[in-house]
C-alpha cells in the first residue's frame, strides 16, 4: 500500500478500494475492529472472513470518488446499506442506512490495517474448519455478540496501539 493510505502524524487513517477510484480518510480514534466469520462477510469479502471497524460517520470523509450502494437484511433481521465501489467492486463500508452515525469499514481496504489488531471473532459456528482462534487472544462468539461494549472496551484498554492513546 502506498504511504499515503497509512496513518499519518496527524492521525489520519486513510484506504481505497482495489480500482483506487474511491479514497477515504478516518480523521478520529476508530471504536473497535473484530473479524467477523458468518457467511455474508464470507459472501461480500469473496474470503473466509471479513474485518470490520467501525468509525463515527462525522470522523469520515471522502477524498476521492463516490460509492454506489445496496440494500440488503443482515443476519439479524436489520436493513443493511453496503457501499462499494461501482468500478472494481470492492465493498467499503456498511451502514444501517444513510443517517446511521456509525459506519462498519469493510478494513481490509485501509493502508494502515497492519497495526491494527481485531479484539474479537464474531460467528466462529460458520467460521471455515481450518480456522482455530486462540481464546486467550481474542473474545470468542459462536454467533453475534448480545452486547458490543464488552469488544469496545477491550479495544479501547488492551489493544489500542500506544500511538493512538493521546488522542482524544
Ligand atoms: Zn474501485
Ligand atoms: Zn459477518
Amino acid at each position: 500500500m502506498m504511504d499515503k493510505a497509512k496513518r499519518n502524524s496527524s492521525g489520519v487513517y486513510g484506504g481505497e478500494c482495489q480500482c483506487g477510484r474511491i479514497a477515504y480518510e478516518i480523521n478520529g480514534e476508530p471504536i473497535v475492529l473484530y473479524a467477523c466469520h458468518c457467511t455474508d462477510c464470507q459472501r461480500q469479502s469473496a474470503s473466509a472472513f471479513g474485518l470490520s471497524l467501525w468509525v463515527h460517520r462525522d470522523q469520515f470523509s471522502l477524498t476521492k470518488g463516490e460509492p454506489c450502494f445496496w440494500q440488503t437484511l443482515a443476519e439479524s433481521g436489520n436493513s443493511k446499506l453496503c457501499a462499494f465501489c461501482g468500478v472494481c467492486g470492492s465493498r467499503v463500508y456498511h451502514a444501517e442506512d444513510h443517517q446511521s452515525g456509525i459506519l462498519s469499514l469493510k478494513a481490509g481496504l485501509l493502508g494502515g490495517i497492519r497495526d491494527l489488531r481485531p479484539v474479537a471473532h464474531l460467528w466462529l459456528r460458520s467460521a471455515q474448519p481450518w480456522i482455530n482462534i486462540d481464546g486467550h487472544q481474542f473474545l470468542t462468539f459462536e454467533k453475534e455478540p448480545d452486547d458490543y461494549d464488552p469488544l469496545i472496551k477491550r479495544w479501547q484498554q488492551k489493544e489500542r496501539p500506544l500511538d493512538l492513546k493521546n488522542l482524544d
